[in-house]
């Protein structure tokens, strides 16, 4: 009987990861018999650990999740675009020479969750993006790109929020503020947390000038990492609120078509997990 075909996903922690679930839910809908595992690796192990699994492990692909979306995107032997305007790679495929191949699907994800999933048209919305670590650098690519009228990004750490501003290169849309302003730079029409606040057990605090009466708040995090962003948002009047999980379903989605070369299905998956994570 032949082995089937070996997938990963990669993170420090990971045992809760629910891209197992997902693939295996995807691959059913296609008859695809393959393996998904997750694999736990602290950074100082993560490249011997991707070796081994594109190596004698046989893998065919992986995703890379926290904390090492940064060095799977430096070990990789070559880059598609997303993954280089993010820095990071969320994707890891093996090439028919044996070569690595790093993308980055999270960008692309977000969008298509606004757009397809909750019917937003983003064109003509002021957006105001929070945190400029390797999602958020995915996320404001896309969000220029489905056409948001203008895109502040907020930061922390505000050089690196600069950094993003600058790699995208459109003045008059993309610009950056101080987190310490935001109390005074307006409000918007559609506001993504992309920090990792949630998900660290974190949590800080915003003014509810920020959200416009129509606004839409977006946590790239779900469950217990959304709560607080998601709280506030209700608390500020936003109109629309969601948490990361459509988003989460789609970038798998994205990756299993560029190693199965199959688009599937991503609604009834989504549905089931929502029912899991209300
Ligand atoms: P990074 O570590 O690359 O970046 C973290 C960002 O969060 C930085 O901008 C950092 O600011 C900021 N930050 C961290 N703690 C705080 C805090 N207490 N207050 C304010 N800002 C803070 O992480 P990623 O970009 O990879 O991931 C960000 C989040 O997005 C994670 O929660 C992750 O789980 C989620 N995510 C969800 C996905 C999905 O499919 N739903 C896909 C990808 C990510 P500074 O620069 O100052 O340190």
């Amino acid at each position: 009987m032949s082995r089937p075909l070996q997938f990963a996903v990669f993170g420090h922690p990971i045992a809760h990861s629910l891209s197992p679930h997902i693939h295996r839910a995807f691959a059913q809908q296609f008859g695809i018999d393959l393996a998904y595992r997750t694999i736990d690796a602290e950074p100082l192990a993560f490249a011997d650990a991707v070796k081994h699994f594109f190596g004698e492990g046989e893998g065919r692909g992986a995703n890379v999740t926290l904390p090492h979306k940064a060095a799977a995107f430096a070990l990789a032997d070559e880059r598609t675009q997303a993954a280089t305007r993010a820095g990071t790679a969320n994707v890891l495929t093996r090439l028919p020479d044996g070569r690595l191949s790093a993308h980055n699907t999270d960008g692309a994800a977000l969008v298509r969750d606004l757009t397809d999933r909750h019917d937003l048209d983003l064109r003509g919305h002021d957006a105001l993006l929070l945190g400029a670590g390797g999602a958020a650098r995915a996320v404001a690519w896309s969000l220029f790109e489905a056409g948001v009228q203008t895109l502040t990004i907020v930061n922390r750490s505000p050089d690196a929020a600069d950094a993003l501003a600058d790699a995208i290169g459109e003045p008059s849309r993309v610009h950056t503020r101080y987190w310490e302003d935001l109390s005074n730079i307006g409000s918007f029409d559609l506001i993504v947390n992309a920090t990792s606040a949630g998900t660290l057990g974190q949590s800080f605090t915003l003014p509810f000038t920020l959200a416009a009466s129509r606004a839409v708040c977006y946590d790239l995090g779900y469950g217990k990492a959304a709560i607080s962003f998601l709280a506030w948002a209700r608390t500020a009047g936003a109109r629309y609120v969601y948490d990361g999980l459509g988003m989460l379903v789609e970038q798998a989605a994205d990756a299993f078509q560029l190693w199965h070369g199959k688009r599937p299905e991503t609604e009834p998956v989504y549905q089931s997990l929502r029912t899991q994570s209300p």
